[in-house]
């Protein structure tokens, strides 16, 4: 059982590890590996039901891709956690704090990490980066800032489909937050923005996995549809905290 006192114990070694990560890393904290969950990542549930993005994302694919591929994402990244033991941060390690920090992880591991791990947070952002009834344009702040960033909605849209076109093979394209100013960026495989110090604001899978029953190779048509799938309030809330 951990004492209140003892929690507080850990949140300060938590706090000191992480402002000296990695060169306190190496060492060994007992205390610290004891708190830690070694399987502490879960498959959140879609935030919605399977069918809610039809017809521009249909059931089938959601289900697949949701219930096995990012399920696997998730199954792979705890196994990785077993590599990651020698890490000194005390508390859960959160996956946004291994993606921040892929360089200083144990060789053994980085691969795990950066493939499942950025597919598990990957994806637990593109679900909620749609919705029913989503799509249109952002408003407010958001709105003027992607302006200014791109001068215009539709500017904005064609920037996005063609980084996402001009991937070769599987990955993403993002609207990201390099500091307060909005990019536009691909990704490959599993990467994400995070790993390069971005903050991903809006990403669209282009996997095949993402598209492939419904649009066969038409990743354009998947593309088109995908934009009328957009959750624009959960964009701009990700936004606001920026
Ligand atoms: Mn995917």
């Amino acid at each position: 059982m951990i004492t209140r006192r003892q929690a507080i114990k850990t949140t300060a070694l938590a706090t000191a590890a992480l402002a000296t990560w990695p060169s306190v890393h190496a060492q060994t904290n007992a205390a610290a590996l004891a708190t830690r969950p070694l399987s502490p990542f879960t498959l959140p549930p879609l935030p919605y039901a399977v069918d809610a993005l039809e017809p521009f994302i249909d059931a089938q694919t959601m289900q697949i891709h949701h219930d096995k591929h990012h399920a696997a994402y998730v199954a792979n990244l705890n196994k990785a956690a077993a590599n990651l033991v020698g890490i000194d941060v005390a508390g859960p390690l959160t996956v946004e704090f291994l993606l921040q920090h892929l360089s200083n992880l144990p060789e053994q591991a980085r691969p795990a990490v950066r493939n499942h791990g950025g597919g598990h947070y990957n994806h637990s952002l593109f679900w909620q980066m749609m919705k029913k009834n989503g799509g249109g344009e952002p408003t407010g702040e958001l709105a003027k800032a992607m302006d200014t960033a791109f001068g215009s909605f539709s500017a904005f849209q064609a920037g996005l489909t063609h980084a996402a076109l001009g991937q070769f093979g599987s990955g993403w394209a993002w609207l990201v937050a390099d500091g307060k100013q909005l990019k536009i960026e691909a990704t490959a495989n599993q990467d994400t923005p995070l790993s390069t110090g971005r903050t991903p604001l809006l990403g669209v899978d282009v996997w095949e996995h993402a598209y492939y029953l419904k649009y066969q190779n038409k990743r354009t048509e998947y593309l088109t549809a995908w934009f009328n799938a957009v959750n624009w309030d959960f964009v701009a809330a990700r936004f606001a905290q920026l």
